[in-house]
């Protein structure tokens, strides 16, 4: 088993969901910015890629095991965007609140509601490795118009959960991570890592 590795985020949301799914695990998981590393580029029209390469990037940057998420909100009534685009949505610089402000504005008046959220998380034992381990994760859900909720991060407050009657937002951390996109993801990689001894 891997016992230290790199995350390749600068997103505090993910790392902290991430540090609190391997919390129970020997493993020593450490920011990319606690070595300097700069966030990759993410050019690419998939999560896998764009998990790949934030994945190898941290690792040829730290010399350490890689772990990287790359993930988004595919809108079913937008052709599923913002997609890849999700940090970025509202344009430079990111940001959570106006990212938000052009979901509600382009669902109005549009009756399909359905919306999932999309975790790719790759793990590599090395920049160059050419057995990357690869797992994903989907969160299916509604967009409502008005926030609810304070927990979470990004498009959580607008993500309805219908079998909760509660946004993203409104469940405890616990909650969030026993079935998110990014919790079956990690978990699934975590099986295939055991898997592959
Ligand atoms: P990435 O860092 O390029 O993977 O962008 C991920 C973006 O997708 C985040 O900045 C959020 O806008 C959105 N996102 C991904 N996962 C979540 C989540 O669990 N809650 C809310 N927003 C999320």
């Amino acid at each position: 088993m891997i016992g230290k590795l790199v995350v390749a985020s600068g997103n505090a949301g993910k790392l902290r969901e991430i540090g609190e799914i391997l919390a129970p695990l020997a493993i020593e998981a450490m920011p990319q910015g606690a070595f300097g590393v700069s966030e990759a580029e993410e050019p690419h029209q998939t999560f896998v890629e764009n998990a790949l390469a934030k994945a190898r990037h941290a690792a040829r940057h730290t010399g350490l095991p890689a772990l990287a998420d790359d993930s988004g909100l595919c809108v079913a009534a937008l052709g599923g965007e913002p997609g890849v685009h999700s940090a970025r949505f509202a344009g430079e610089p990111k940001d959570d609140a106006r990212n938000n402000a052009l979901l509600v504005e382009r669902l109005q008046g549009v009756a399909d509601r359905s919306a999932h959220y999309a975790c790719v998380m790759v793990l590599v034992r090395h920049a160059d490795d050419p057995e990357p381990i690869i797992a994903d994760g989907r969160w299916h859900g509604e967009i409502i118009d008005t926030p609810r909720g304070a927990g979470g991060f990004g498009y959580d407050p607008y993500f309805l959960v219908p079998s909760f009657g509660r946004t993203a937002a409104e469940l405890g951390a616990a909650e969030k991570n026993a079935i998110s996109h990014r919790g079956r993801a990690l978990r699934r990689l975590l099986e295939l890592l055991r898997e592959n001894g």
